[in-house]
């Protein structure tokens, strides 16, 4: 077991209280990959890094890092936080289900740079305002790799046709064009915006997103195309997910109650 003395970039993923004055605090570091930290004293009122371990917080920090075990800060130089997200209900739970769904896919203690930013970008989109239903789905497609269940959205599984309709086979992990529609019937069919994007969130740099601007109809596609992948074929159940799917129930039953 090693211990280094080291300065890192950090990104806040959860902290939970421990004991009665301590905290621990999972940070994603863009050096060592996540990492579970010790901060002692992150209860009390005199607390000097309070506002450096906030919810949505990002930033610089110095302290030791164990090779296992719990790590420990010392101190954080420049740090920021995500105040959109910090403030509104909706991008709160997207960005709760996009860090959990992260901390999954990935071990502790393995650097992974690539997701570490596009972390980053996914909380600074949204922070900016873009869709945070069309970041997650992004987030969601582009992990699907990573947790081994690659899919093909760009031509049929079958015979790699792609100038037929296409439509979704969760069971052939991608697309079936007409003449192999009837190999799954329980294929989700698809109309072109939903195949576009379905393809182009696969493929996309994160960093590369300007604007948003999907149909309702559509995304309620990709949210059903993406839901199967990750009931049956990734197989995790997160409680940050789930409340997700409350919300959109909650304002559902909102617009209901109105227009009555
Ligand atoms: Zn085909």
């Amino acid at each position: 077991m090693s211990m280094y003395n080291t300065s890192f970039h950090g990104i806040l993923m959860y902290r939970k209280d421990y004991k009665d004055n301590d905290m621990l605090v999972k940070f994603f570091t863009a050096e060592y990959g996540k990492k579970m930290f010790f901060v002692r004293g992150a209860k009390k009122k005199n607390f000097k890094m309070t506002s450096d371990i906030l919810p949505f917080t990002y930033g610089e920090y110095t302290g030791n890092i164990n090779d296992d075990g719990l790590s420990y800060i010392l101190n954080a130089s420049d740090t920021n936080h995500f105040k959109n997200i910090t403030n509104d209900i909706f991008y709160n739970a997207y960005v709760t289900y996009i860090i959990s769904l992260i901390d999954a896919a990935f071990p502790d203690s393995l650097k992974q740079v690539k997701w570490f930013n596009n972390l980053f970008y996914a909380q600074q989109h949204i922070d900016n305002g873009l869709d945070p239903e069309i970041i997650t789905n992004l987030i969601e497609l582009q992990l699907l790799p990573e947790f081994g269940v690659a899919q093909n959205f760009k031509d049929c599984v079958i015979c790699g046709r792609n100038d037929l309709k296409l439509d979704y086979s969760e069971s052939y992990g991608g697309l079936l064009c007409q003449n192999h529609f009837e190999l799954d019937k329980y294929r989700i069919s698809l109309d072109n915006d939903s195949l576009f994007y379905l393809k182009s969130l696969s493929e996309t740099k994160i960093i590369d997103i300007k604007k948003i601007d999907v149909e309702k109809n559509t995304k309620k596609v990709l949210r059903q195309v993406i839901d199967k992948i990750y009931d049956n074929s990734v197989g995790i159940n997160l409680k940050s997910k789930k409340f997700i799917d409350q919300m959109d129930q909650w304002s559902l039953k909102l617009k209901m109650n109105r227009r009555d």
